[in-house]
């Protein structure tokens, strides 16, 4: 064994055995009976056999058949490849203890994380879309709870603010969410209406020169973590001229309502209820032009169903890894488990799950470096909704069949948080749901394929 690799090993081992020692004594004893030290070693001995993680690096040598990756680019990934790992221990940690991971975000702002996709004026490394795509699929092949709070961070938050924001939002927001130093939430769904933010009750009016924003906000990722928040209201009585507004959460009025933790799953991620009661928000914080916040937020959905589809590659990566390497050591009935032909066809399905997943998000991110050189192209934004809806369809779907075989392959450990198939299990449920339901999806893929008459809401 290489000493690099011993000292990873060793470093996996101590990081396990705090975990074991900071538990209370029941969580010990489980821990300690599930955790098997010398088979940890064997897994990261496989694993790091390539410099990069196996189906990562494989991901990237396939698309080097479409794409020719700069040096800057590939290093931009071995950076992401590196901190995953340096990040994996916190978050296995965080989400045994559903805490929220602190810890994973300062190891990601020393890597520059959260520079990836942002042009370099800002603060950024400027990576495209398909970069920006992979990376999220290494966080979430490490953990969905830390890609979804990357995803809302970088592609909702960062990329929104962007896009649309002026010179001076970009410089006090942008900037330092760009190098880690605050958080940024999207904040879109509300208590009464998610589907449908048409309907959204979230309220402003002018008054003397500044907006005064009413309402809540539900299951907001990065919610009560955020120095500021990306909302969404419309004028006071009305149902049309939706703005968007970035509001600083140290702001009178906003309030964390409800740190939401009875998730089923994404436990090291943050998901809050908040609460808007006159708080008023300066002139200089509408996010875009007035009334446009319904395409701000339709726009930043985009990036988000991108980064939702990636992260879910990454989830389907980590089960098949896991998948093979239980195969590859339990043994049943005399034989490794991997030899018995039904447990074949499980792992069978997940890499063939793995291969429809990639390539439409793969597919989609390449097309989403075209319209971000076009943004104002009609027929290439069409394109991307039906891309990115197919790409988050597909992928996050797959994604939950995947964990839910690999949960079947690891039998009664499989239904554990402690095995990485029970965690994924738990976590692609929700991708399911968040930036767009199934059904919203396949309602959008229908109505780009029918024609904007068929639309079955609006
Ligand atoms: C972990 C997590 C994190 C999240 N993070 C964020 C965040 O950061 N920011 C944010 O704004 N939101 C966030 N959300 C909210 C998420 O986007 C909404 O939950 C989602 O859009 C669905 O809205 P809803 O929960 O109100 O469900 P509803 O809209 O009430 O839908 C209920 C059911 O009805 C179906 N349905 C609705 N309309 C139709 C229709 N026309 N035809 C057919 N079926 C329909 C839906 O598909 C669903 O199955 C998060 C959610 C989760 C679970």
């Amino acid at each position: 064994m290489s000493s690099a690799l011993k000292a990873k090993a060793e470093y996996h081992k101590n990081g396990l055995q705090s975990i074991v020692r900071n538990s209370n004594e029941l969580k010990k004893k489980i821990l300690m009976r599930e955790i098997n030290i010398k088979k940890l070693v064997v897994v990261l001995k496989i694993q790091k056999s390539m410099t990069m993680e196996k189906l990562f690096s494989q991901s990237i040598e396939d698309l080097k058949n479409i794409y020719k990756f700069s040096e800057e680019e590939l290093q931009i990934l071995e950076t992401v490849d590196k901190a995953a790992d340096e990040i994996a221990l916190s978050e296995l940690k965080c989400y045994l203890e559903r805490k929220v991971n602190k810890e994973g975000r300062n190891v990601a702002k020393k890597y520059g994380l959260f520079s990836i996709p942002i042009k370099k004026e800002y603060g950024g490394l400027g990576a495209n879309h398909l970069v920006s795509a992979l990376a999220e699929e290494r966080l979430g092949q490490m953990s969905l709870g830390f890609a979804i709070t990357f995803n809302v961070q970088v592609f909702l938050g960062g990329l929104s603010i962007q896009r649309w924001g002026t010179e001076e939002q970009k410089e006090r927001y942008l900037k330092p969410a760009a190098k880690g130093d605050i958080m940024l939430a999207y904040a879109l769904t509300e208590p009464e209406y998610g589907s449908e933010p048409t309907a959204l009750k979230t309220s402003y009016e002018e008054v003397g020169g500044r907006y005064i924003v009413n309402g809540s906000k539900y299951l907001i990722t990065n919610g009560s973590i955020a120095k500021a928040t990306i909302v969404f209201a419309y004028p006071r009585g009305k149902q049309e001229g939706m703005t968007a507004f970035i509001v600083d959460t140290d702001s009178e009025g906003f309030n964390v309502a409800m740190e939401l933790e009875t998730k089923i799953g994404l436990f090291s991620s943050d998901t809050a209820l908040l609460e808007f009661k006159d708080v008023e928000v300066p002139k200089e914080n509408v996010l875009g032009p007035l009334s446009k916040g319904l395409h701000i937020a339709y726009s930043g959905l985009l990036n988000g169903r991108m980064a939702a589809a990636a992260s879910s590659v990454g989830s389907i990566e980590d089960c098949l890894n896991a998948s093979v390497a239980r195969a590859k050591e339990r043994v049943q009935h005399k034989k490794l488990i991997g030899m018995h032909q039904l447990i074949q066809r499980h792992i069978a399905e997940i890499a063939q799950n793995l291969e429809m997943a990639r390539w439409p998000t793969y597919f989609a991110a390449l097309r989403k470096i075209e319209y971000d050189k076009n943004p104002d192209d009609r027929e290439l934004r069409l394109e991307m909704d039906k891309r990115t809806a197919l790409a988050k369809k597909i992928a996050t779907r797959l994604a939950f069949e995947s964990a839910d075989r690999a949960v079947q392959i690891f039998g009664g450990f499989g239904y554990s948080l402690l095995s990485a198939p029970g965690r994924h299990y738990c976590d692609t449920r929700a991708t399911r749901i968040y930036e767009g339901t199934d059904e919203i999806m396949e309602l959008k893929i229908a109505s780009l394929v029918l024609g904007k008459e068929f639309e079955a809401y609006s």
